[in-house]
């Protein structure tokens, strides 16, 4: 049988039943999103079963004339999209491209500097537990106390104390743009390399919604997940030749045996949906709905970290309602609404408790949330937060209200016609 429901009943409740969760959640995780019926389709298909191990033209396997073309077309809809010259679409995850980029350019040992984890950086820029961390001599920087944004004076402060051989910029929780030519600058002025990171911000970056990285820096990672909206996967780019050779030697033979074709194909699908004018549309919608739910949880008593938002995410700052980040995730997936506890910049709670959520806008917009849909999600977060600062276990009738009124919005805007 080719159907699943039946070869494997087990799998295919797991699932239908996640199937459900999405369509009858409002997810506000600002690093998920909503892939097309076509990405998925890409992703699902027969591409999986070929061994590719090489590049376009150059394999270790026969049989490679498809799968050739369809990395090709990746590759080149990727530099059109981001105006850069040479792109590695291999990369299985985002981590993955930065361990490539670290293991072309890099010695064990050499010094690296990147942000933080609870200023808002990702593990792989030098966290301890990390191999970024372990490998390297990872120097931290952060954010500034009084404005918590990136303190780019720190970043030269740190850069001229311990010469890093690479600075990284870019994060998971960074809600205003990143400045990359004042990152390049600091960069130069100790003759480091600059790797941007874009992963959160590609889908802007794309749109020209964000300022682009590629002018500045030597090399750029990026997942394919998140605001870009393509299927679970990493991406290196750079505009200097010498640099994509070594990246190339990186991801394959150094890090990765054979590249997941069936999801290079899907990239591919991602990208040429990125390129068309709707997408455009998509990302100015996915932030101004982010300005709209900072705006509606500001007047619900909440802060929002810096203010504001120029992006897809923000931070929520929990302390004015006396609550915490990991009560407050479980509050509201009670009530229908998922998101992450996060740590706010300067938290003196643990990691697994913190101050506070991080909420995105990306897979909401993509299921055709607008501004008024996400004041509506603003004011029934507000809802659920006034319930806990009640009771530490919160409202029970207001968060079954909100479940009901959340499923009915889910209703109206189905993930998948
Ligand atoms: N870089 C940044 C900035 C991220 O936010 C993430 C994921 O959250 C990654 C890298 C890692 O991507 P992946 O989960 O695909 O390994």
């Amino acid at each position: 049988s080719t159907n699943l429901n039946e070869t494997d009943g087990a799998v295919m409740a797991c699932i239908k039943a996640e199937e459900k969760r999405q369509n009858q959640q409002i997810e506000l995780i600002a690093s998920e999103n909503i892939v097309s019926k076509a990405v998925m389709q890409a992703q699902g298909s027969c591409l999986t079963n070929k061994y590719a191990e090489g590049y376009p033209g150059r394999r270790y396997y026969g049989g490679c004339e498809h799968v050739d073309e369809v990395e090709a077309i990746a590759i080149s809809r990727a530099k059109q999209l981001f105006g850069c010259e040479y792109v590695n679409v291999q990369p299985h995850s985002g981590a993955q491209a930065n361990g490539a980029v670290m293991l072309a350019l890099l010695q064990p040992g050499d010094t690296i500097l990147g942000m933080s984890l609870d200023a808002g950086g990702h593990l792989t820029h030098g966290a301890r537990p990390a191999q970024s961390g372990k490998w390297f001599n990872a120097i931290q920087y952060g954010v500034s106390e009084d404005t918590l944004e990136l303190d780019y004076d720190e970043v030269a402060r740190l850069a001229q104390e311990h010469k890093p051989k690479m600075i990284i910029a870019g994060g998971s929780a960074i809600p205003r743009h990143v400045d990359f030519a004042r990152f390049r600058e600091i960069a130069d002025s100790v003759d480091a390399l600059l790797m941007v990171d874009m992963a959160h911000i590609a889908g802007l970056v794309a749109t020209g919604s964000h300022p682009s990285p590629i002018p500045h820096a030597h090399v750029v990672t990026t997942t394919t997940h998140k605001t870009l909206r393509g299927p679970r996967g990493g991406m290196i780019l750079t505009n200097e030749e010498a640099v994509s050779k070594k990246i190339n030697s990186a991801v394959f033979p150094g890090l990765q045996g054979g590249p997941l074709m069936h999801v290079i194909a899907a990239k591919a699908v991602a990208f040429g949906e990125a390129l068309e004018p709707e997408f455009k549309l998509y990302i100015d919608n996915v932030v101004s709905n982010a300005k709209a739910l900072a705006e509606v949880l500001q007047s619900r008593g909440c802060d929002i970290v810096t203010g504001g938002t120029d992006t897809h995410l923000m931070l929520v700052d929990l302390r004015p309602k006396g609550l915490k980040g990991n009560v407050v995730e479980v509050a509201l997936e009670r009530a229908g609404i998922t998101c992450n506890k996060n740590g706010i910049p300067f938290d003196t709670e643990k990691p697994m408790v913190t101050s506070g959520i991080r909420l995105g806008t990306p897979a909401g917009t993509s299921r055709g949330f607008g501004v008024e849909e996400f004041r509506l999600v603003g004011q029934w977060i507000g809802d659920v937060l006034d319930g806990l600062v009640e009771s530490p276990d919160g409202n029970p009738e207001v968060e079954e209200r909100v479940r009901k009124e959340v499923q009915q919005l889910c209703q109206r805007f189905p993930l998948y016609h």
